[in-house]
């Protein structure tokens, strides 16, 4: 095995455990390593100090799984923390037949590289990593083993694997395909379609289950306006919880059938879908003097990198000042960001920001983040992204 020397003063953070090594941390490389081997990493003073995968052109050059010397980088190392990681997930309650959760959440369930969410019998993967990558055989094997899935579809993130100067992952890596569509339980007793396959991300958005409940407990007889919606999962929460009425809105047309589908299940009626770029919407309905008791904001990404972060906090600044000026006196505005660049203070200066030029006295009711199934591990603070503010718009 290769072994990875740091540059002088570049110790402190593996010896904290946070699990990323970049590429201008690294003085030199003994012996030869391939794309997505295991290397040792050692102090500049020649100490080690742990063991990970090599992504040879990525940024992250190495992505540490173990800080104990006598800990091998082999598939009893993965098994243990795939058994780790579903024990968790049985923990939290994720335990029906056709649960849908996040079950191995990447560097917070110690498995850099490798995403895995169970819809029901099947399992969407992501393999993020030349690490992951590299064994995508032995995790079908070990998932296939541990879960006895109907079968293991691959949804690998495109961008993510991009950067790994790794080609696109899809594809069936065992067993059956999935179906189209896939009927899931989700927390609060609510049941969603996925399609692992064509849907977005790997089929849902299992991040913001807990966040539904929360968000639909200020629905009840209200007029809810439910903006980037997709297939619907605040929506239907709100009309099961009671709201009087619930526009959904949303540019992509398969996500909104997909939502008729899911108000089916659901046993709800009456959600009226929008098909139409949420930024032109909300001027629209400010021009036609239109207001609502209840408006969620949970637009995708819209930072991803750096330089794009001031133009994600304008984007964000953008609608939420409008949402607030739809608000009647007393209105509900539950707001999102999924960009793990956008820090949760910056978020909320940015909602600052809106209520200041809109007029309004808005109070912080709830802080929400992402669902327990997608845990932070205390030495990996990136592993939190999603933040909401449940607000008061008075
Ligand atoms: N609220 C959803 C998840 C939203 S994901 C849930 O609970 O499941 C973000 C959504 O925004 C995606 O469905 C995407 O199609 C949609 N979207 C992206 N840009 C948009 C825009 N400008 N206007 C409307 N919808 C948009």
């Amino acid at each position: 095995m290769a072994t990875i020397t740091l540059n002088p003063g570049k110790d402190r953070p593996v010896q904290q455990r946070h699990p990323w090594i970049f590429s201008g941390a690294i003085k030199g490389v003994q012996g030869y390593v391939g794309r997505g081997d295991a290397v040792d990493v050692c102090g500049a003073d020649g100490e080690w100090l742990a063991r990970g995968t090599w992504s040879s052109g990525s940024q992250i050059r190495v992505r540490l799984f173990t800080w104990d010397a006598d800990e091998a980088l082999d598939e009893t190392l993965l098994r243990r923390r795939l058994e780790r990681a579903i024990a968790t997930r049985a923990w939290l309650g994720y335990a029906g037949e056709s649960a849908a959760c996040r079950l191995v959440y990447a560097e917070s369930d110690g498995l850099p590289g490798l995403i895995v969410d169970r819809y029901g019998p099947y399992l969407a993967v992501q393999l993020l990593t030349q690490g992951m990558a590299a064994r995508a055989e032995t995790i079908s094997r070990l998932l296939a083993d541990l879960l006895q899935p109907r079968g293991i579809y691959e949804r690998s993130d495109p961008d993510m694997r991009e950067k790994e100067s790794l080609p696109p992952g899809e594809g069936v890596l065992w067993g059956e395909p999935p179906p189209e569509q896939i009927r899931t339980e989700q927390p609060g007793g609510l049941a969603f379609l996925a399609d692992l396959r064509a849907g977005q991300k790997t089929g849902a958005y299992l991040d913001q289950a807990h966040n539904r409940l929360r968000v639909a407990a200020y629905c009840a007889g209200q007029n809810v306006l439910d903006c980037f919606c997709y297939t619907g999962g605040f929506s239907i929460a709100a009309a099961r919880d009671g709201a009087a009425s619930v526009i959904a809105a949303d540019t992509s047309a398969p996500a909104l059938a997909m939502l008729g589908a899911n108000a089916d299940a659901n046993g709800v009626a009456g959600i009226e879908p929008v098909e139409a770029d949420v930024f032109k919407l909300l001027r629209q309905y400010r021009h036609e003097n239109r207001q609502f008791d209840v408006i969620i904001l949970d637009p995708p990404k819209f930072a991803h990198a750096n330089n794009q972060i001031e133009r994600a906090t304008r984007g964000y600044k953008d609608i939420n000042l409008i949402a607030m000026q739809l608000l009647r006196p007393g209105g509900v505005l539950a707001t999102f960001s999924c960009s793990g660049l956008v820090s949760a203070d910056l978020f909320q200066k940015v909602v600052f920001g809106a209520a200041l030029d809109a007029h309004r006295d808005v109070q912080v009711i709830e802080r929400l983040t992402q669902s327990p199934d997608h845990p932070v591990l205390l030495t990996f603070p990136e592993g939190e992204y999603l933040k909401g503010l449940i607000c008061r718009v008075l």
